[in-house]
């Protein structure tokens, strides 16, 4: 696979990032992943637009322009003939002798690699998944999007143990998100329902988009706090991230969702996210 490491395209064996860099001493760093599908880029300005915003809540330096962005995502994507998964891609405010206060200086370090997965047709979509609930231990900050993945690792590795597929995150009673994605349910009357933001939450771009759609389709969506109770007595569940689109639950800490297999509505949304974000691909 070619990397791409501060402006150079390389070869993975022959990428270096240095032990002094704060990304890797302190997880000072940030990330974006962009899906790929037909060869484009899907949601390129939503990813793009967090990015800033991620950048400049904790005061790091640009690395480069959006055009040179651009330019890396399809130029990597080329040249690893991706035509379906995903573009990771992270910056680090750099690399100086390990201190808690830094130089205004650095140069940030910037690395983009892509993953050959297959998206579309992933067999959660058909199946959905089951997940567990743990109590949220994450930072307060988690509207940014940072590389301390560290407790929704754990979290999703509990989820495993236990047979399931991930975990819904809780605080004070009320579902955050999921480790990796943001959550949602379908109430009895057929109301979409997922978490306000806030920075409780990361403020996820499928998340944005699917609302935006299911309101063109005249569906009903709520933006409000739900528990995990209220998700087990729901018609449907499902999740939504860039590297799942919209996927099922079926089972949430030892409930089953009506039947057991996906529902009606995660279905619909799934295909309408994939149709629109497909017409819509770079
Ligand atoms: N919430 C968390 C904690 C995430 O890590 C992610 C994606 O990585 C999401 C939500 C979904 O965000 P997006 O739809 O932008 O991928």
């Amino acid at each position: 696979r070619i990397v791409y490491v501060n402006g150079e395209y390389l070869p993975e064996e022959e990428a270096k990032v240095s032990i002094f860099d704060r990304g890797f001493l302190m997880a000072d760093a940030v990330y974006e992943v962009c899906s790929v599908l037909d060869g484009k880029l899907l949601e390129f300005e939503g990813h793009i637009a967090r990015l800033h915003r991620s950048l400049s809540e904790l005061k790091m330096a640009e690395p480069c322009s959006d055009e040179e962005l651009l330019e890396i995502h399809r130029e990597l994507v080329k040249r690893n003939e991706v035509k379906e998964g995903g573009v990771y891609l992270q910056v680090t405010r750099g690399a100086s002798d390990r201190d808690f206060v830094w130089a205004k200086d650095l140069k940030p370090t910037l690395v983009l690699f892509t993953q050959a997965k297959s998206i579309e047709h992933s067999p959660t979509a058909t199946t959905g998944i089951k997940v567990i609930a743990i109590e949220d231990q994450r930072w307060a900050r988690r509207d940014i999007k940072t590389v301390q993945l560290l407790f929704p690792s754990l979290a999703k590795m509990e989820a495993k143990a236990q047979g399931k597929d991930d975990a819904w995150l809780v605080e004070d009673g009320f579902v955050t998100e999921g480790t990796s994605n943001n959550a949602w349910i379908v109430t009895k009357d057929g109301t979409i329902v997922t978490r306000d933001l806030s920075t409780d939450l990361l403020h996820g771009i499928t998340r944005a988009s699917v609302m935006k759609y299911a309101k063109e389709a005249q569906m009903k969506v709520e933006e409000r706090k739900f528990t995990i109770e209220e998700a087990q007595n729901a018609a449907e569940a499902f999740f939504t991230s860039a590297s799942a689109f919209v996927t099922p639950v079926v089972e949430i800490d030892g409930a089953t969702l009506g039947d057991g297999t996906p529902g009606p509505v995660a279905r619909r949304l799934r295909e309408i996210y994939l149709a629109e974000s497909r017409a819509r691909a770079i």
